[in-house]
């Protein structure tokens, strides 16, 4: 059974057996009709050692073998038949097709055709001898016969092998091509990866080398904005600065947003927070520019919208913030609003003006990238026109859905729906209400590293304006805080950029949280970078950040982290 099952494993054999008991029961049943006792013989001999031969195969001879001894068996049966049955004449000669098609098959096409020469031997012979007959042969064909017997042999013969021979190569030429193909298209895919990831390289640290100054215009002009307090002409200077740069960001911020849309790389960071701090900060972010026009400005939250939600705090931001400053952009007269509602077990925001609206047909188009509602909007109001195809995907992302009602000249309302339930405060956070100070007097220890002197400066200024007896001390990179940390008083909080020459925030990090020291393991670090890459500020924050902020950062922000962080010290010392 073990050796059946063997020889079955060769695809050919359930062919060649099937060819040797059909070749078994016309050898019998030639024996049974036989008119003459030399035929008779010879189809008992070659019926029996075929069937010895099946057994044999069953039993694991070589398909190779069967073939080359059933052929010889056939040849020597049909050269006895033949011979006694008007040679060249007989039709019996169909049998030689059996011969060399099995070979052809089972074999390979070399033997096929061995054994086609073979054949055309033997028809020749057969014809030679049936033109030049001896007397005694029964001459039962004239000559001329006799060539058209040779050639009704040969015409079939030939043409069984070249109609599969043709196939096969045309087969083969379709598959050299396809493969050609293939290798083509394998080729393009791997130059298409390797343009994608140098795409994404270069668009990362282009936002990064843009980030990093951004950083430092931004926030300086914040500390400027806060000494000139009492100085219009100055203020209305940094203010204006203040909105060039901000509309930059904007751009910069969209640009890389929309590549890591394509790319797949962005993705949602839930965490759980305030909505309606959140929606504040977003309306309050227009204020300033509001002013400056006659424009009615409107914030409305429902009572029984949820506290507490769990979203992307920063992506549901910037979708409201694309909103509001959209509607204020396109608004010269009367209102726009902002309001919150609690709607079939979400919340919908819907940002209402009273500007200058869309027609019905651009309505959908201009949710699609670089689109804007109409040719001239470009020239008069600017824009990018991926604002909305971010806001978009950004609320897709965060299952929600968006769509506007409008008209032209009649103004527009963008709303979008997000699945936010109420979630418990988280413990040990408080209401951004009532937040906790640190003493400001209090003489607190800071290591900034950072390799860009501007933005050392920067973090300093913000940590002495607040804590004005803080000691700021400062590093170029890595190596030179882990110095700073392993000599001196300990400090209460190191604040850390992430990508810097010699040794990066990230070693660094690794290094404080595996050090011997414990108050140098237990240093409360704070990561400032312009690396937006998910899969970096992932492994930032896998080696032990305690809070993260990207650059450029809203200076309120930094300094509440930095409370945090120090609260939380003080309060574990
Ligand atoms: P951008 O504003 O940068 O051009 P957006 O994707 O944010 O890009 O907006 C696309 C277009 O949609 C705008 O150019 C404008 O034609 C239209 N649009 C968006 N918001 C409003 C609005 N509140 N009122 C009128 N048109 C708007």
């Amino acid at each position: 059974m073990k050796i059946m099952k063997q020889a079955f494993k060769d695809p050919r054999v359930p062919y060649a057996l099937m060819i040797l008991f059909l070749s078994i029961v016309a050898s019998f049943i030639n024996a049974a009709v036989a008119h003459d006792p030399i035929t008779l013989a010879s189809c008992i001999i070659l019926g029996s050692s075929l069937s010895v031969l099946l057994v044999a195969v069953l039993r694991g001879l070589s398909i190779f073998k069967l073939a080359q001894i059933a052929m010889y068996l056939g040849l020597a049966h049909l050269s006895v038949t033949t011979w006694l049955d008007g040679g060249i004449y007989s039709l019996k000669n169909q049998w030689m097709y059996v011969l060399m098609v099995t070979q052809y098959y089972v074999i390979s096409s070399r033997q096929g055709f061995l054994w086609l020469v073979l054949v055309i031997i033997a028809l020749l012979f057969q014809t030679w001898f049936g033109l030049h007959a001896p007397p005694a042969w029964p001459q039962m064909q004239g000559a001329d016969r006799a060539i058209m017997s040779f050639a009704d042999f040969l015409v079939p013969t030939i043409a069984i092998f070249m109609v599969h021979r043709f196939f096969q190569y045309q087969y083969t030429q379709a598959l050299a091509l396809s493969q050609q193909r293939q290798r083509e298209l394998q080729a393009k895919q791997a130059e298409l990866e390797h343009t994608l990831q140098m795409r994404e390289h270069f668009i990362a640290s282009v936002s990064h080398e843009l980030r990093t100054p951004m950083n430092a215009i931004l926030g300086l002009n914040g500390l400027l904005l806060d000494r000139v307090k009492n100085k219009p002409q100055a203020e209305k200077v940094l203010a204006y600065t203040r909105q060039s740069a901000d509309h930059l960001m904007t751009v910069i911020n969209d640009v890389l947003d929309y590549s890591q849309f394509v790319s797949g790389q962005l993705t949602a960071r839930v965490e759980r927070f305030e909505l309606q701090a959140t929606v504040m900060a977003a309306f309050e972010l227009f204020k300033p520019r509001i002013e400056s026009t006659k424009l009615r400005y409107a914030c409305q939250i429902d009572d029984d919208v949820p506290q507490w939600v769990d979203t992307d705090r920063h992506r549901l931001m910037q979708v409201l913030v694309n909103l509001l400053g959209n509607a204020i952009k396109f608004t010269h007269h009367g209102s726009v609003c902002l309001r919150v509602q609690a709607v079939e077990g979400g919340v919908k925001f819907s940002v209402q003006d009273s500007g200058i609206g869309i027609a019905a047909e651009q309505q959908q188009k201009i949710f699609e990238r670089f689109s804007q509602a109409q040719p001239d909007i470009q020239a008069q109001y600017g824009g990018s026109g991926l604002g909305l195809t971010i806001s978009l995907r950004l609320v897709q992302m965060l299952q929600g859905r968006m769509g506007l009602d409008s008209q032209a000249g009649m103004g527009s309302t963008f709303w979008f729906w997000l699945p936010l339930r109420n979630q418990a405060a988280p413990v040990g956070r408080q209401s951004i209400a009532e937040p906790a100070h640190t003493n400001e007097a209090q003489h607190l220890r800071f290591l900034v590293v950072d390799d860009h002197p501007v933005n050392r400066l920067l973090v300093k200024q913000v940590l002495q304006q607040h804590w004005p007896d803080c000691e700021v001390d400062e590093c170029e990179n890595g190596a030179k805080a882990m110095d700073a940390l392993q000599t001196g008083l300990p400090y209460d909080l190191m604040l850390i950029d992430m990508v810097m020459p010699v040794m990066d925030g990230i070693e660094t990090l690794q290094w404080v949280r595996h050090a011997d020291a414990v108050q140098i393991r237990a240093l409360p670090v704070l990561g400032l970078t312009a690396n937006v890459s998910e899969p970096d500020l992932l492994r930032f924050q896998q080696a032990g950040l305690n809070g993260l902020l990207l650059k450029p950062f809203d200076l309120e922000r930094m300094r509440s982290e930095v409370q945090r962080l120090v609260l939380q010290r003080s309060t574990r010392v």
